[in-house]
């Protein structure tokens, strides 16, 4: 997205990928009314609407059979008021494309940056490989924006301080089952959590499990994981023993990390390379985007013309780590409530009088933030006229 912006405005790109293709399975694939608005100021969003996506406009909660109505984007002003789901690949793709229209962008497929070149404390670029074998690329700015694992970082020796998360998630899919479920994204159970989204031709299915307790729940067998499920998300019962072999089921070790600085004289890392956010409110897609915009709102002027300096950098680590930091302690307090045995049910089923009268309490508290918090984030970014007029 940052490639795409800054040649937009006619800065020199060259973006890397390692990878032959932006295939990867069980990403985050959310795409938020946030970033719809966004794409909708490039005036990419029709298009980008005409790829296979599913749109949610509410997202329920089943809590011991209890369904809690928790999130309504509908009440987010028209027309981005809803969420999309779309494969990644999809994404990334479609936007790869964009940026491809304008001639100062350029993307290496199966080129992975090694490295970084200095000019004393300065970064002045990468090292990479490619099917050719080595190469370097100089760049006034090197921004890192490889991921939670990112390579460009740990050349530079900024570490992110990581925060204990107690949860892995299991992912797998599984068919649709013959009578479709009403549209809900988490079945809370005695002792299961179960993600369900729906990818129109099938779901995608979660389990929440304890950190590092796959070989445990393997050992359980395929039986005992197929029966939690279809206790927990009683809906997906008919179609749960689909999963015949735990080569279907993927671990995805949940991290929450940061860094307290973003910057290096010539270098800023953003997105997870910044802030590895947790799948929690599915969140992690739209806050690295919301950096990539912040940043080209900043550096758009400065890459024209004189380049970047120490200042502008910081301005941009000063303006995301807030809503960075925000988002993340609502990840970790959410991981603490999800995380915790539940030997007692949350909710009775029938809800006790005492339980009700604190859902009509909090549920219309919780569908007023909720729509806003989730679906636009804190400091949702917009981008700049000089970025947006260039075109
Ligand atoms: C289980 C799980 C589920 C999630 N679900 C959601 C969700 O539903 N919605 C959501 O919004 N977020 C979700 N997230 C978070 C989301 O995936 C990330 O926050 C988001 O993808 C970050 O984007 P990014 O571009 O910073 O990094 P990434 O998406 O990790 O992209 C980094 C890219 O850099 C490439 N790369 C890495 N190293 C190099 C190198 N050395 N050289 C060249 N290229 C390199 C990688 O191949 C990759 O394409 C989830 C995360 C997890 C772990």
């Amino acid at each position: 997205m940052l490639g795409y912006l800054l040649a937009r405005v006619g800065v020199d790109v060259v973006v890397l990928e390692k990878h032959a293709d932006f295939f990867r399975d069980f990403r985050g694939d959310t795409i938020h009314p946030s970033t719809l608005a966004l794409l909708g100021q490039l005036g990419l969003r029709d298009e980008f609407l005409e790829l296979p996506h599913s749109e949610v406009g509410t997202l329920d909660f089943v809590v011991n059979g209890v369904r809690v109505h928790a999130v309504d984007f509908g009440r987010l002003p028209a027309p981005n008021d809803f969420l999309t789901f779309m494969p990644q690949w999809d994404f990334l793709t479609f936007l790869a494309g964009k940026a491809a229209e304008f001639p100062s962008f350029r993307l290496l497929m199966s080129t992975a940056a090694t490295g970084v070149r200095r000019a004393g404390a300065a970064v002045t670029g990468v090292t990479a490989t490619d099917a050719e074998g080595e190469l370097e690329i100089v760049a006034r700015l090197t921004v890192a924006a490889d991921g939670r694992g990112s390579t460009v970082r740990a050349a530079t020796g900024l570490e992110p301080r990581e925060f204990g998360v107690g949860i892995d998630v299991l992912w797998f899919e599984l068919p649709n089952p013959p009578v479709p479920a009403p549209s809900t994204l988490a079945y809370i159970g005695l002792d299961a959590l179960v993600l369900t989204i729906d990818r129109r031709d099938h779901i995608q299915a979660g389990s929440v499990i304890p950190k590092g307790r796959f070989a445990e729940v393997q050992a359980g067998g395929l039986d005992a994981f197929r029966e939690s499920l279809a206790t927990t998300a009683k809906p997906l019962r008919p179609v749960v023993d689909t999963l015949t072999d735990w080569d279907q089921v993927k671990l995805l070790s949940v991290q929450i990390a940061r860094l307290e600085t973003w910057h290096r004289p010539g270098l800023l890392c953003i997105g997870d390379a910044a802030h590895a956010m947790s799948p929690a409110f599915g969140v992690g897609v739209n806050y690295a985007i919301q950096d990539a915009v912040a940043t080209a709102n900043r550096l758009a002027e400065p890459l024209l013309g004189d380049g970047v300096s120490e200042r502008d950098l910081a301005a941009i680590e000063r303006r995301r780590l807030p809503p960075v930091r925000a988002m993340q302690a609502l990840q970790l307090r959410l991981h603490e409530v999800i995380g915790r045995p539940h030997p007692a049910p949350l909710l009775a089923n029938p809800p006790t009088s005492a339980q009700r009268a604190a859902l009509n309490l909090l549920v219309p508290v919780v569908q007023a933030v909720a729509p806003r918090l989730i679906g636009r984030g804190f400091r949702p970014e917009t981008i700049s006229e000089v970025v947006v007029g260039s075109q």
